[in-house]
């Protein structure tokens, strides 16, 4: 990076920070690739390059979360938004039986109402009226004994609410939208049966949705399906039916290199995104109540810290003095107020350090 371009502590919860390896990495090779002298913008997503790129992507991403073979990972368009749909049309639309969805957030109560339009959606449990404070325990969910699929939503990026553990459904596949906290931690992919994320909270660029779908599942795809909503189709056509977000995945590629070469391990990873998370809970928890914590301890969020300050004005004031010393994007979700620092992978440990000393000072003198 040239001396003179400064990067703030940018806490944006999507499109949010990326590593600055894999934005040097782009940098570099942005006019022209290795060998091929033109820009991965500018090539054939045919092309014998891009294809070891798309491969590679997916590889590593295999690698890091130990996908099993009988799992297809694929890369489509319209983020996790036209997930909610794509699920519903694919697992749901014509198959006669409910779907259950457990709602801890305001994702997940957007994913049942795209679902709602596909066919039966049974709330199997809904936070609402506790505001989003917590997961559900087991004997409170109430799962329909044939339900065609049981949706959750890992980590409510905008409540700050995270599941510790996949909720077990027996033999009814687990559909995950794990937008927020794809590849902070270990997963036991084989408990599910699709897993899926937008890229720009946590592995890449906003324009791509990562899918990871048994392969089993891929049957259940009506052919009636518009092409490019049918999952089998494009588990066939390795996602190239037509022209993927070729940049997007490049940098997915570049995004996952640097894992690998950093962490090696999702567990290791994960250990490192606990510190970051501690720190900063340390700090609310031993605040005397002027910070006060959104989610209940026990399922906070490593990836999104949510709390709330004494009064609106002195979040405007946190928020406002904050950026002013290069800590941005502290601002809460419009929907629910308060204050979020989202810290995904490839926020600096330096970065939770310099915030945390922020809120303390910032405490010091406003408290
Ligand atoms: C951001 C987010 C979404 C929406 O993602 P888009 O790619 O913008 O559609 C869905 N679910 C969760 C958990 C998210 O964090």
């Amino acid at each position: 990076m040239d001396q003179d371009v400064k990067r703030v502590f940018n806490f944006s919860a999507g499109p949010a920070v990326l590593p600055v390896p894999a934005l040097k990495q782009a940098q570099k090779d942005l006019l022209a690739l290795p060998g091929v002298g033109a820009s991965v913008m500018e090539i054939s997503h045919r092309s014998k390059t891009f294809s070891e790129i798309l491969e590679k992507a997916k590889a590593n991403v295999k690698t890091l979360l130990r996908v099993p073979d009988n799992y297809r990972i694929l890369f489509l368009q319209g983020g996790a938004s036209l997930q909610f749909s794509m699920v519903a049309m694919n697992l749901l639309r014509g198959s006669g039986k409910p779907a259950d969805y457990i709602i801890t957030g305001s994702w997940g109560g957007k994913a049942a109402k795209e679902a709602k339009k596909e066919g039966t959606v049974n709330i199997a449990w809904d936070g609402k009226n506790e505001n989003y404070v917590r997961v559900p325990d087991r004997d409170e969910l109430k799962l329909s004994p044939d339900a065609a699929y049981v949706h959750f939503t890992s980590n409510e990026t905008i409540q700050g609410v995270q599941f510790p553990a996949e909720p077990s459904v027996g033999d009814i596949p687990l559909v995950c939208d794990a937008s927020s906290d794809i590849l902070s931690r270990p997963i036991p992919v084989e408990r599910y049966g699709i897993i899926y994320a937008g890229a720009q909270k946590n592995i890449g660029p906003s324009g791509v949705a990562l899918v990871i779908i048994r392969e089993d599942l891929l049957e259940r795809s009506s052919e009636t399906l518009p092409s490019l909503l049918n999952y089998k189709l494009m588990a066939e056509e390795n996602s190239l039916y037509n022209t993927p977000p070729t940049f997007a995945i490049y940098m997915i590629m570049l995004v996952t290199n640097w894992l690998l070469d950093t962490f090696k391990t999702l567990e290791r990873v994960a250990e490192n995104n606990t510190k970051k998370a501690s720190l900063l809970y340390k700090v609310i928890d031993e605040s005397n109540g002027f910070y006060k914590g959104h989610a209940q301890p026990k399922w906070r969020s490593n990836m999104n810290v949510t709390w709330r300050l004494p009064s609106e004005d002195l979040e405007k004031e946190f928020v406002r003095e904050a950026t002013s010393v290069g800590l941005t994007e502290l601002k809460g979700h419009r929907s629910v107020g308060g204050c979020r620092a989202s810290i995904y992978n490839a926020m600096p440990l330096e970065g939770v350090e310099t915030l945390c000393a922020f809120m303390k000072d910032f405490q010091q003198k406003h408290g």
